[in-house]
């Protein structure tokens, strides 16, 4: 597995790999790697030739008052786990390399970042839609790998790469959960123990919705106050559980067609998220 740090040393590899008429899969990642993570990878590893993971913990998708500065890194763990998952090339860039100064364009997707994290963190998206690009720009990829537990992100970067004629193809990945149920996320390294004992009630929460939606139950209201309800038996405190339309993320009364099912909770300052699509996905 090569390393590199600049964007002409991912360029120049890139080139020779293209030379060779590989294909090239990208999953862009904040590090503190996990097996969701991994799981990118390794459909990455499936479906191309040549598999690119980028580690960035990218400070613009951050809010002022976030858990920037806190957020794990341990960049020699995740290259092992990288090179043991079959990526070829991992990019480490500096904040200068991928913002330098005189940087001055941000990317915005409208409405579809409207709601749920877009309210809960505002401006999350935008940089989220910027670092993408630029990465998207950089790598460009033949298929790029965005997981479902970050699921307003993947509907987000999807519409972004077809109102932009991107020519690549964004590939939705399933949740990774622990055993108990709660989904992985770097961020659950951050939890106490007794947090991390009461996180699972999330996923709790959504399947016993999930179970519900199943016996019939179609009022938004009693799904999302399942998961309320099991949340509240917990310290955690709820950013929002919300039940949109998809895949445009509006709002939605009733529900017709496919919908996602979407947590944030805080546990302490250690904010955590979880989902689930009801009905069927297809045709998405
Ligand atoms: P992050 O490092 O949190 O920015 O995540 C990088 C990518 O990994 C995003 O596309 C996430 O949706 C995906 N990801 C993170 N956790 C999971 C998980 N538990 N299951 C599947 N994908 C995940």
């Amino acid at each position: 597995m090569e390393i590199a740090r600049t964007i002409a040393e991912v360029r120049g590899f890139l080139a020779g790999e293209r030379a060779a008429g590989k294909t090239v899969g990208l999953s862009p990642t904040m590090g503190a790697l996990h097996d969701g993570h991994l799981s990118l990878v390794r459909r990455s590893d499936e479906e191309n030739d040549c598999s690119v993971v980028s580690i960035f913990v990218n400070p613009t998708q951050f809010g002022p008052a976030e858990d920037l500065s806190k957020y794990p890194r341990n960049e020699a763990k995740d290259c092992d786990l990288l090179a043991a998952a079959g990526c070829d090339l991992v990019f480490l860039p500096s904040v200068e390399a991928m913002y330098p100064p005189d940087a001055c364009t941000t990317v915005t997707v409208a409405g579809l970042t409207d709601g749920l994290c877009g309210t809960a963190r505002p401006g999350h998206f935008a940089g989220v839609c910027t670092i993408v690009l630029k990465l998207f720009n950089i790598v460009q990829p033949n298929r790029a790998y965005f997981g479902l537990k970050d699921a307003q992100q993947y509907f987000v970067v999807r519409q972004l790469a077809r109102d932009l004629d991107l020519p690549l193809q964004v590939r939705p990945v399933a949740i990774r959960r622990e055993h108990d149920g709660l989904a992985m996320s770097s961020r659950n390294l951050r939890l106490t123990a007794k947090q991390r004992s009461e996180a699972p009630a999330i996923n709790q929460g959504i399947r016993a919705a999930q179970h519900a939606y199943g016996q019939g139950e179609r009022r938004p209201e009693v799904l999302v106050g399942l998961i309320r309800e099991a949340v509240g038996r917990t310290s955690g405190v709820i950013d929002y559980v919300e039940l949109v339309e998809l895949p445009t993320m509006g709002p939605l009364s009733e529900i017709s067609g496919p919908s996602l099912l979407a947590a944030a909770v805080f546990f302490g300052d250690v904010r955590l998220i979880d989902n689930a699509i009801l009905g069927d996905p297809e045709g998405l």
